[in-house]
């Protein structure tokens, strides 16, 4: 055999070909992307939110066949600069005003890059004892922030739509004269329908739950909303009682705090009320609402929520930790993982008794070191920091409603609960709804067109609805002046 090949292996250059990036070179593009990223996030304000870009542009600015040879960490990061960058819109801005925005504040940015750093995987205690238990500990110090009783137990999951999947599959679990987990849903003509109840405000994510764990579009039903766009309660029990009538088997209310699309909250304690009676899983969905009952004050948002089964907040929507990071809590743990535990004989450990291995309450196996961004937020911040924050965010939405309210030409169309406003123009003598809905969007694409800021529309009732959320960590009442002050101009210019 010839072992002058095996003689070369050993040199420097072989190692740098099979090895990592050398330590030299991480420290030093480390250095430089660190700086990199704090520059952006002191300057991203003077860019516009929104990029000048068509459909497959970046597509087109990259190669089609992957990079056969290795390049310059330089090269790559020119790229960033000339192709991606021009592609971005830019989330982390303080006039990002669409959606529900999310922040990454710089203790979350730093966390992020420790976890990848240390890329450890959480699936058993053994396998990462510190993943599992800053997870628990983190967890246990939002839940007492949030108001929420000691018996809530809670893991991270990647988004808010997977928490809502477990929880709905949770409260399937709880029927356990069904053993649906034993034998399926298929097939089997003795199983009633099971209905899942929900307002026409809740968020896509709950439909795409039902459909996903096989109840079926007819599984599901809309239960009618009051004035204010809040879940009516007594149609809930209409709804319930009916379909028990009709040989149906309810199984799961999901109640909203925060609805994505105006903020309204569903009475939390009334539908408890009939969920305790009726024995039926309570899930509470405040991905975004929930995070405002850091702040003392805002506490009675939560009200009748230490009665959920099930409860989801997403600290990566309005807790300024970076995306993604949602959070499942549920007052029984026991049930998630009769649902989901399944343990391969090459995961079983001694400690099993004595830890709880999180891949046993859910669907993932692997689980990011997520905590740690969590926690670095938490302790920077502070529990005071942080409601500073968020009490600062709920002053300006109240100052934004009153300049709405101020001018005779818009309105108001919903409470303001929270960081969200959603308002229209409505000219004095314009009473016509398809001329003022065509106004609107003729509004809001005319504000967003200018790239300085950007909004995002709803539908209430039948009325197009201009949503203005300020949640970002760098939002001060002068940059949502800005939008405001644009607004007015470009509706005189949109007004004959
Ligand atoms: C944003 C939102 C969701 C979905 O959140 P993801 O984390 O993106 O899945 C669900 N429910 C409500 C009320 C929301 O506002």
């Amino acid at each position: 055999m010839d072992t002058s090949v095996n003689k070369n292996l050993d040199t420097q250059e072989m190692h740098v070909a099979l090895g990592d990036m050398p330590t030299d070179e991480f420290r030093k593009f480390g250095h430089q992307l660190v700086d990199w990223v704090a520059d952006y996030l002191d300057t991203v304000e003077q860019k516009p939110v929104l990029p000048s870009i068509h459909p497959g542009d970046i597509i087109r600015s990259l190669p089609s066949l992957p990079p056969q040879t290795g390049e310059p960490m330089q090269q790559i990061l020119a790229d960033v600069d000339r192709i991606i960058m021009p592609g971005m819109t830019h989330w982390n801005h303080p006039r990002f005003h669409a959606y529900f925005n999310s922040s990454a504040s710089g203790p979350g940015i730093l966390g992020e890059l420790l976890s990848a750093g240390l890329n450890a995987n959480g699936m058993v205690w053994k396998s990462c004892p510190a993943v599992s238990e800053l997870e628990e500990v983190t967890l246990g110090w939002l839940r007492q922030m949030l108001g929420l009783p000691k018996e809530y137990w809670g893991m991270i999951l990647d988004t808010a739509s997977t928490s809502t999947l477990h929880g709905i599959a949770a409260a399937r679990e709880s029927l356990t004269d069904l053993k649906t987990r034993e034998r399926g849903m298929a097939g089997r003509s003795e199983l009633p329908r099971l209905r899942v109840y929900l307002s026409d405000f809740a968020h896509s994510s709950v439909e795409k739950a039902v459909i996903t764990l096989g109840f079926g579009m007819d599984g599901m039903r809309k239960v009618a909303v009051d004035e204010k766009f809040c879940m009516r309660p007594e149609a809930l029990a209409e709804a319930i009682a009916q379909d028990r009538r009709d040989g149906m088997r309810p199984f799961c209310v999901v109640a909203t705090v925060g609805t994505t699309s105006c903020t309204s909250i569903d009475p939390i304690p009334a539908i408890a009320d009939i969920c305790e009676r009726e024995k039926i899983w309570l899930h509470v969905d405040a991905a975004y609402g929930g995070s405002a009952a850091i702040v003392p004050e805002m506490r009675w948002v939560l009200e009748g929520c230490d009665r959920a089964d099930s409860f989801v907040v997403n600290p990566h929507k309005w807790m300024f930790v970076p995306v993604d990071l949602s959070v499942l809590y549920t007052r029984k743990p026991d049930i998630m993982r009769r649902a989901f535990s399944l343990v391969p004989e090459y995961l079983r450990t001694a400690h099993d008794d004595v830890v709880h291995n999180l891949m046993d309450y859910g669907v993932p196996l692997g689980r990011r070191f997520r905590a740690l961004k969590l926690w670095f937020v938490l302790r920077y911040f502070g529990w005071d920091g942080l409601a500073a924050r968020l009490r600062e965010h709920l002053r300006i939405a109240q100052v934004f409603k009153h300049w709405v309210e101020a001018d005779p030409d818009f309105e108001v169309l919903a409470p303001v609960h929270f960081g969200a406003v959603c308002f229209r123009a409505h000219p004095k003598g314009t009473d016509d709804e398809v001329v003022l809905n065509k106004l609107n969007e003729d509004l809001i694409n005319a504000v967003n067109g200018s790239r300085e800021t950007f909004l995002s529309h709803t539908k209430l009732g039948t009325r197009y609805t201009i949503r203005m959320v300020i949640g970002h960590l760098k939002t001060r009442e002068s940059h949502a002046h800005q939008v405001w002050e644009q607004m007015q101009n470009e509706l005189k210019k949109l007004l004959p």
